[in-house]
């Protein structure tokens, strides 16, 4: 089994988890994993959580978080949501090679759906010379998320920590698309079976896509979500969520959506495939992973 590629259907789509690598957030580079995914936690409470996941908190000292791409074939259309981080860390921009594998060209990719303009989900949208890597796509952002990193929003309104990186991530990876991106303003289908879905709050204009095909659903929850704990604890919130308060109601709406509608649930960050149910328990809700094994 190739661990970087989970294939699945849904309905008559045929669908492909596909890893671009990870990345170990760890000092110095990075704050510690609890400090940075869950900022305003107690720490009590903290650990407990923790523990109840196999970890401690202690020594906790690195978190190694896959970044899962994922490909659609509807039958009309070969699409690919988020093109993770190529250049960000030593085992990032491996999602050519991976697509490679599965017989499928970066000319081939008629649309790329971005969730948002952090490095990890739109660092492939060029090689190391700048230049597009999917050049024959249609892509398509939510306008407020494009407007945010186009604009001097972003500059003025960032951490200074990671303000650098994520600039120049921008910088490099969205004007080259800019005559060939269609920016969604509402939740629409961005193609047939695939909805854009406002989830703001990780950053401005953060998307979620509901892709559906004869009756089966997939929530694709993208940063919504950042770790599994953040379904028990919904309040707790990231490091990089760039409006806290915003980013929490739109984690509810959203594992409320998802564990009504039943439906499957990709999270980008998540245990590859990151592909999974929520379940409520209590006031909130459990994470419910595939079995993998394919
Ligand atoms: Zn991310």
């Amino acid at each position: 089994m190739n661990s970087d590629i989970y294939r699945f259907n849904l309905g008559v789509f045929e669908c492909i988890a596909v890893s671009d690598g990870r990345l170990t957030y760890a000092p110095p580079r990075f704050p510690p994993p609890a400090t940075r995914l869950f900022a305003n936690a107690p720490t009590e409470l903290l650990e407990q959580v923790l523990r109840e996941h196999n970890l401690q908190l202690e020594r906790w000292a690195e978190w190694v978080s896959p970044y899962i791409c994922l490909v659609i074939r509807t039958g009309d259309h070969l699409v690919l949501v988020d093109t993770g981080a190529n250049g960000l860390g030593p085992d990032t921009g491996r999602l050519l090679q991976n697509l490679r594998a599965e017989a499928i060209e970066p000319e081939g990719i008629d649309t790329v759906i971005l969730t948002h303009g952090h490095p990890d989900h739109i660092g492939g949208n060029t090689d190391s010379e700048g230049k597009l890597t999917f050049g024959n796509a249609q892509y398509a952002m939510w306008k407020r998320e494009w407007d945010f990193w186009t604009s001097e929003e972003a500059e003025q309104q960032l951490e200074e920590h990671v303000r650098e990186v994520l600039l120049e991530y921008a910088r490099k990876n969205l004007p080259p698309i800019q005559g060939q991106v269609r920016l969604v303003e509402q939740e629409t289908e961005i193609l047939p079976g695939i909805r854009a879905i406002a989830t703001p709050g990780h950053t401005p204009g953060h998307m979620a896509l509901a892709v559906s095909s004869e009756g089966e659903e997939l929530l694709c929850v993208s940063d919504a979500v950042l770790h599994p704990v953040h379904l028990e604890r919904p309040g707790w919130h990231a490091a990089v969520d760039f409006d806290p308060g915003q980013a929490e109601a739109t984690r509810r709406r959203v594992l409320t959506k998802a564990a009504t509608d039943k439906a499957l649930v990709l999270a980008f960050h998540f245990p590859f495939p990151g592909l999974g149910y929520v379940v409520p328990e209590g006031e909130a809700w459990r994470w419910r992973p595939i079995e993998a094994a394919s």
